[in-house]
Order: structure tokens, then sequence, then C-alpha cells
């Protein structure tokens, strides 16, 4: 196993990272587990690409465990081509470290596995600025779903945030960021919008 594993494993405990999943609480579970070599799981690996903060955890735990059936990281680990594509995502095998720029923060690092934010966007904040943030909000009449909308994440999210639930102590700091950066006018506008669609 590379370093860049090792450090993983101790910056995200297996609970916090799961549940900051962009699957987790999915109404359809059963998206990232397709049961024929012709699923291609569109739906499934969109949602891992497009929202899933720890896209990379995901899929370097697949690879260690060997996974084989469910889509990971992105991937569906059943098709080798796509395990295969997985592992280079990943940088597995590559030998020589690579200068890329944080989609986060712009800061330029060095990485070995195909990382798209350094290593300090990659790690965790705590939720008690969170917790207040979204109970500011949700007194003064906003939704939980209108929020969870605004931020890009489940609503399920939003709610144990909210309660404090699970006893989370951190959260991914790409999350927390998304949060924090709502206003209550962000809220109002995405609230109204849902209003004139229905
Ligand atoms: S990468 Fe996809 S499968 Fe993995 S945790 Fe994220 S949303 Fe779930
Ligand atoms: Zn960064």
């Amino acid at each position: 196993m590379t370093k860049t594993v090792t450090a993983l494993d101790d910056s995200a405990p297996s609970t916090d990272w799961r549940n900051q999943a962009a699957c987790a609480g999915h109404p359809d579970p059963d998206l990232w587990f397709p049961i024929s070599s012709d699923d291609p799981a569109t739906e499934a690996k969109k949602i891992c690409w497009d929202y899933c903060p720890v896209r990379d955890v995901c899929g370097m735990i697949a690879v260690r465990t060997g996974e084989q059936y469910a889509v990971a990281g992105g991937y569906r680990t059943s098709d080798p081509d796509e395990r295969a594509q997985l592992r280079e995502w990943l940088g597995f095998g590559r030998s020589a470290a690579s200068r890329v720029r944080c989609t986060e923060c712009g800061a330029t690092f060095s990485t070995r596995a195909k990382f798209n934010t350094c290593e300090d966007c990659r790690g965790f904040a705590p939720v008690e600025d969170l917790h207040r943030h979204i109970n500011a909000l949700l007194d003064a009449g906003r939704s939980a779903r209108s929020i969870a909308a605004s931020a890009s994440v489940g609503v399920s999210t939003i709610c144990k945030l909210a309660k404090k639930e699970d006893g989370w102590q951190n959260v991914h700091k790409t999350i927390a960021r998304r949060i924090l950066a709502i206003t209550l006018d962000d809220v109002h506008a995405i609230t109204l919008d849902a209003d004139a669609v229905a």
C-alpha cells in the first residue's frame, strides 16, 4: 500500500466518510449494485462523479478490499475494464508523483494518487459551526430539503447535522464549505423556485 492510503486511513474514520457519501440515504441504493453486465449504472456513476466528496476514499477501499460487485469511486467494480480504470485513476502502479492544482483552493500539490483536492481540503472540519448555521436557517423558516438542495447534499445529512445525531465530531471540509456558504437568500430563492414548479 502507498503512503497516501495510510494517510487516508488515519484521517477518515469509517463512520465519517460513509455518512458523507453522496449515495448515503439515497432512495434507490440498488442503483449502485448493477445486476447485469449490460447495466452501465449511469445514474449511480453520475452521482459519484458529480456530488460525492469521498469518492477517492471509497475507491481506495474498494481496491484494497477487492470489491467486484458494487459501483465504487464512480466505477463498476464488476467490470474488469472499469476496475482497471479505477486503479489507474487512483494512481496504483504509477511510480512518479504528479503535480496537480487543487480544485477547491487552487494550491499546487504533489500526489501519486489522482486526487483532485490537496490534503488540507480533504481534511475534516468540526460540526459545531455547521450545526449553528443550519439551525439558524431552519429557525428562519427554511426547510431542510431546500438547504440540502442548495448544498448538494442529502436531506438526511442536513437533519443529522441539525440534530447532532450520530455523534459526528467533524465532517469533510468540502461539505462544510458548501453548507457554510449558504445564505438565507440562497435557500429562499431555491424554495421559491420549488414552489413555482409545484
Ligand atoms: S463514490 Fe459513489 S459509491 Fe462511493 S461513496 Fe461516493 S457516491 Fe457512494
Ligand atoms: Zn486545497
